[in-house]
């Protein structure tokens, strides 16, 4: 996940790179560069850190002329952010110039083939390898950019959002698209390319959103055109006029952060199990759990250290890696953990979780159980974060940058990689059969279509919200699996909408809570039909006796529970360990729902802050 910008045409590129790459710093921002092409010379600039450290640099090092120009600003995938690493990225020969947002899942394989072919490497990227393989194509066969691009791409597994520039060719850049957004400005006599149209909204309302799997060969003073990059047939394109202002575009049309950030769940979660998972060959690809195989088999324990939502997917992951992987686990607050003198040896496996991977207890949890000699593995979203980097090992969730403060994305990629490790784990020690295996693999890789179908219950969910956003209190409760979901369901509600929430192990409610339970009182039940499904509609009986309105979570089809709760919420059938990964979304949903309908600021709620960087 990034943000890119290019320009061609009669004016200036560097004024309007720079701004565009202002405008798409929510897309990422740990480093930034911009590549400047005068019809001489190739002018680059990058380095780590924001826009604003860019631009700091870049006069005093380039001059900043010229009328075709790319630049990005980067979200880590492969390799850490510093400067060498930051886009645009350059062939080995210096004449082709790339910038690209997406991953390049079968870089490792091609880059053994580019360096036999004698191409040397100067970045750990993805991207790198890219912009040589189109090289090595043009090169080998003697072709013109456009066809080298589409030849490179058709070898490529992954995603992509690319910008290319050939020294050789003056007046062209070419694009293409695959699972990442890539949208063509049209001005006259002039092209503007970004990744949404913010950055070129004050210069034209008329736009090209790229297909997956186009490409688009952009000539200065020409009409723009665009192919299918499998089989090259022209396409002619549909050209949108804008309607969105800045603010809009932003959030990719969406009211709040949140909101998009929730909508984005099926794209992210591929995004986690890209690369890593291969059903066809039923295998898991995880570095960092590979070169450790011997650490995590040999562990005694597992123990998760985490806080906030980091710590409900722990909980997940808790019943995922017992029921797998037959190891025990055990959950803590990593703040609770550091100071309460933990027993802590040299068998134990500790998982550290955390979206920014700064959170300041996660991290001193990290430090004490390396001080004990544990083997400490960590699962964050930041590419480079100090938790990655203090860790031995670890595992990106590649959710891509989550700006409502209120994690959503985050949590249920960090419950993706988990389920990886887990049944990768549970390969390794034989707790699994191969089809079992395969059936799991094959399951988790129809999660998102699944998200994706378990978000069109939006507008009903909105309706329910409506009803119930006047209440002071709210229940949540679920069992085994879904037991850690509603305790996150209540967190959510809390965090944006200020209303007072509980989640509960379903069958506990009658050791306490049902003495809250009244007219008054909605209580959200995940009642899917595989976790203890009878048990949790007998719990629902006992809330319907005491008159509680009842908000069922269930699966598609379900009759019993209809019967029962006021109101239900449907999701997708799927494997009981792998059912967290909806039902949270009408949880999601509901407490954005009922936030806005209470006017609460959803993406930055009150005391709250993104990443916890104090203890
Ligand atoms: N995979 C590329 C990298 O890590 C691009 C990441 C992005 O989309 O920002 O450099």
């Amino acid at each position: 996940m990034c943000g890119i910008v290019g320009y061609i045409g009669h004016q200036e590129a560097y004024p309007i790179i720079i701004n565009g790459l202002q405008r798409l710093e929510y897309r990422g921002y740990d480093s930034a560069g911009i590549a400047l092409y005068d019809g001489t010379n190739i002018k680059l600039s990058k380095t780590k850190g924001k826009v604003s450290d860019l631009k700091n640099k870049i006069e005093s090092e380039i001059s900043t002329d010229g009328t075709l120009g790319i630049g990005h600003t980067r979200w880590a995938t492969h390799g850490v952010p510093n400067d060498v690493n930051s886009h645009p990225h350059s062939s080995n020969s210096g004449d082709l110039v790339i910038i690209h947002n997406g991953i390049i899942e079968n870089y490792d394989s091609l880059k053994k083939e580019l360096i036999k072919r004698g191409y040397t490497f100067k970045s750990d990227t993805d991207t790198e390898v890219l912009i040589n393989l189109i090289e090595d194509v043009q090169k080998s066969e003697n072709l013109k950019l456009g066809k080298a691009v589409q030849i490179a791409l058709n070898q490529v597994v992954g995603a992509y959002a690319i910008a290319v520039f050939d020294k050789k060719k003056p007046n062209e850049i070419v694009v293409a698209k695959l699972g990442s957004p890539l949208a063509i400005g049209i001005g006259d006599d002039e092209f503007f390319i970004a990744s949404d149209a913010s950055p070129f909204i004050e210069y034209t309302k008329n736009a090209i959103y790229l297909e997956d799997k186009e490409m688009a060969i952009i000539r200065r003073g020409k009409k723009i055109k665009v192919r299918k990059i499998e089989n090259d047939t022209e396409v002619d394109p549909y050209i949108q006029e804008l309607k969105l202002n800045l603010e809009q575009i932003e959030k990719g049309g969406y009211e709040h952060f949140m909101l998009k950030e929730i909508f984005e769940q099926p794209s992210a979660i591929l995004d986690t199990f890209r690369g890593r998972l291969l059903s066809n060959e039923a295998i898991i690809k995880m570095v960092g759990v590979e070169d450790n195989m011997k650490k995590f088999l040999a562990a005694d324990r597992i123990i998760i250290v985490a806080c906030g939502t980091s710590w409900h997917a722990g909980l997940v992951a808790e019943y995922i890696f017992e029921d797998l992987a037959r190891i025990p686990v055990e959950v803590e607050y990593a703040s609770e953990f550091r100071y309460r003198n933990p027993v802590i040896t040299e068998k134990d496996v500790v998982i550290a979780i955390s979206q920014s991977g700064e959170t300041a207890d996660t991290l001193a949890a990290i430090k004490l159980a390396k001080s004990k000699g544990a083997f400490v593995f960590g699962v964050c979203n930041v590419v480079g974060s100090t938790i990655a980097r203090e860790t031995h090992a670890g595992a990106y969730t590649h959710a891509g940058p989550e700006i409502g403060v209120a994690s959503t994305k985050a949590f249920t990629t960090q419950i993706t990689v988990l389920t990886l490790i887990a049944l990768r784990l549970a390969r390794a020690k034989g707790t699994m059969s191969s089809s079992e295996f395969r059936h799991h693999l094959i399951e988790l890789e129809t999660i998102p279509g699944k998200v994706e179908e378990a978000l069109k219950s939006d507008a009903y969910v909105e309706t329910v919200s409506e009803i119930y956003k006047d209440s002071k209190n709210f229940l949540y409760l679920g069992r085994g699996f879904n037991f850690p979901v509603a305790l996150e369901g209540a967190l959510k509600l809390k965090e944006i909408s200020y209303i007072h929430a509980e989640g509960y192990p379903a069958a506990e409610m009658k050791h306490g809570p049902i003495a809250l339970i009244d007219e008054q009182m909605p209580v959200v039940v995940i009642a899917t039909k595989k976790g203890h499904y009878e048990k949790v509609v007998s719990n629902i009986q006992e809330i319907k006796s005491r008159k509680g309105k009842i908000i069922g979570i269930v699966t598609k089809g379900d009759t019993s529970v209809k019967e029962l709760a006021d109101h239900v919420i449907e999701v997708p059938d799927t494997l009981e360990c792998l059912s967290p990964l909806l039902t949270t979304i009408p949880l999601q949903l509901l407490s954005y729902h009922i936030a806005v309908m209470l006017n609460k600021n959803v993406d930055q709620p009150r005391n709250l802050a993104k990443s916890v960087t104090v203890e």
